[in-house]
């Protein structure tokens, strides 16, 4: 173990994994647990349940399951130490620095080591920005740009020097290792000696956060029309453009508040609205929206809205975005400003109030894909078939059938073609799509990698999951040795791990979970603490019950093979009888954990 036992039993019955997640996920109570949209697969109805009496959480559309860590560690891609680390430092647990590997321990201080860097970097261009007579230019630009001064303290906006190694002279002077500096991607190293330039020259700064508030990177603009207008951090182990919204560690918990986020591209379109008090605003700085920003989102509201420019650049932008949204079941709006105005420009022009009213306009994303194309074809029988083809793949794509219907219908009647034949087409996509994905999540078993799938496995699980849910019968099964009995390797070990346990309250599950060996085994744990256990007034009865079978099933099997090999030996073929002993002897060491 690389964390001691004891701290980690510490960290789980300290924290609440209900807190943890419903920072991330919009949870509901209902009855004993709370239901939210799963943040690991599409879904429109929530079925990514967390229990705040087990500590668990697990997910019944797709099987992922587990205790507090299993969550961080997915959610955020991070490792065990790391989730370890991120729930201590929530509730103030203190980890001592000898109780962690030396090897994980090189990790974990790498990537702390980036995060220190990028807000000492942070601080440095704040500085620059603020006190520095060099950046005159860059006052007067957001001054220009209506940013105050409130605004430029709450983002932490800076300036980078026009120098080819202001920066990389700080972070020498302020010893940080070379190494570090260098997977910064702030400074580029020199192809001839060893020492760096800036990559940022003469540019404001907007430092990119991390919804745990912490900087993970830097977009540079710079003040006149030079070339690249923007400049990025590249992805480095702490930032991932593909996963980070700007804006958002502030913006969450007005989003949350609205139910509501407004998408836009860049750092001036979320500056300007948030300073006009429109706070629930994030940017994609440009890229499309991926799945993961998408599932990042509906973890702080349901209703989303693509704020665009009107030029082909916005439409073409928001386009690429749309189809993410679709796949993942969001109904997000598309709010296509007039033509001429970015976000920025109008909310300058005609405020708060004028652009809530239009954004109260904004369109569903099939009727806008609908006038978009529209506009480019025209209503002519040519135009029409252009207009159809464009539109096949989008509908082909909505998985809710009502919906699918809807729009069908909606569209015939915009282009006045019969709604049968535009039916037709969309099948005929639906039936492609169909073909392309037999896999994923959804025929995920939680027991798949086992080849021991049969009945004796469902009683063993119910009765796993007995235990897990009523530990009270633990000793009845300790004193007749049921798990001995057991077929499945697999399901005997994690009954065994439960036994350690003995006569436990609830929030022990989250425990035995943190010393499963696998993460398919946390999963199955997870899921077993959940499964329904089929009704009955007595639970020892019940569980009595199962174990007589399970004892009956092995029993029986074992007698049926022991008559066939006497049955061969009285008939002297030795053939057959040789064959069956030899069955029996695998058995037997299948059933000791030798398979
Ligand atoms: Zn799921």
């Amino acid at each position: 173990m690389l964390i001691p036992r004891e701290k980690i039993s510490e960290i789980l019955n300290t924290s609440d994994i209900v807190d943890i997640i419903s920072e991330r996920v919009i949870l509901k109570k209902s009855g004993l647990n709370h239901f939210g949209l799963c943040p690991f697969h599409s879904e429109k109805t929530p079925s990514f349940s967390v229990s705040s009496q087990k500590q668990i959480f697990h997910c019944f559309g797709c099987n992922t399951g587990g205790n507090v860590f299993s969550f961080l560690m997915k959610y955020h891609k991070i490792s065990f130490p790391e989730a370890v680390k991120m729930v201590a430092a929530r509730y103030n647990i203190k980890i001592k620095i000898t109780s962690i590997s030396p090897e994980v321990r090189k990790v974990l201080n790498f990537k702390e080591g980036l995060f220190k860097l990028n807000n000492k970097v942070m601080e440095y261009y704040c500085q620059n920005f603020l006190k520095s007579k060099k950046a005159v230019n860059a006052q007067k630009y957001l001054k220009k740009r209506g940013i105050t001064r409130e605004t430029i303290i709450l983002f932490n906006i800076g300036y980078s020097e026009k120098s080819w190694d202001a920066l990389s002279f700080f972070l020498r002077k302020i010893k940080f290792d070379n190494n570090i500096i260098e997977k910064s991607g702030l400074v580029i190293p020199r192809k001839k000696g060893n020492s760096y330039y800036d990559r940022f020259r003469d540019r404001i700064m907007f430092p990119i956060h991390d919804i745990n508030m912490q900087a993970t990177g830097f977009g540079g603009r710079v003040m006149d029309d030079s070339m690249p207008k923007y400049l990025n951090s590249p992805e480095t182990p702490v930032y991932s453009k593909s996963r980070i919204l700007y804006g958002l560690h502030i913006s969450k918990q007005y989003c949350r508040q609205k139910d509501l986020v407004y998408i836009v591209e860049g750092y001036f379109d979320f500056l300007s609205l948030y300073q006009h008090k429109i706070k629930n605003v994030v940017a994609s700085l440009g890229t499309a929206l991926t799945t993961e920003h998408v599932r990042l989102l509906k973890g702080y509201a349901s209703k989303m809205v693509l704020v665009f420019d009107s030029d082909d650049a916005g439409i073409n932008a928001s386009k690429k975005s749309i189809n993410t949204f679709i796949k993942e079941g969001i109904e997000v709006k598309i709010l296509i400003l007039p033509r001429g105005y970015d976000p920025d420009s109008f909310i300058f022009k005609y405020g708060k109030q004028s652009f809530e009213e239009i954004a109260g306009r904004a369109m569903a994303i099939i009727p806008f894909l609908t006038e978009t194309a529209i506009e480019k074809y025209d209503l002519s029988v040519e135009g029409k078939i252009n207009i159809l083809n464009e539109m096949k793949p989008h509908l082909a794509q909505i998985k809710d059938n009502v919906a699918r219907s809807l729009y069908i219908k909606e569209l015939s009647h915009r282009l006045d073609i019969d709604e049968k034949a535009v039916l037709e087409k969309v099948r005929q996509e639906h039936a492609k799509y169909l073909g392309q994905k037999t896999n994923i999540q959804f025929n995920k078993q939680p027991l798949k990698k086992s080849n021991t799938d049969n009945i004796s496995d469902r009683r063993e699980m119910q009765i796993l999951s007995i235990m897990l849910q009523y530990p009270g019968v633990i000793t009845q099964i300790k004193k007749r040795n049921i798990l001995s009995f057991f077929y499945s390797k697999r399901l005997r070990k994690i009954g065994e791990l439960i036994e350690e346990f003995e006569n436990f309250d609830e929030i022990v599950i989250a425990d035995i979970i943190a010393r499963a060996q696998s993460n398919e085994d946390r999963e199955l744990i997870a899921y077993l603490s959940m499964m329904e256990i089929p009704e009955t007034h007595n639970i020892l009865e019940k569980s009595i019950f199962l174990m007589n079978r399970i004892i009956k099933i092995k029993n029986e099997s074992e007698n049926i093979l022991m008559n066939k090999i006497k049955k061969a030996q009285q008939a002297s073929d030795f053939e057959l009888s040789f064959e069956l002993l030899r069955q029996k002897k695998k058995e037997i060491q299948k059933f000791r954990g030798y398979e």
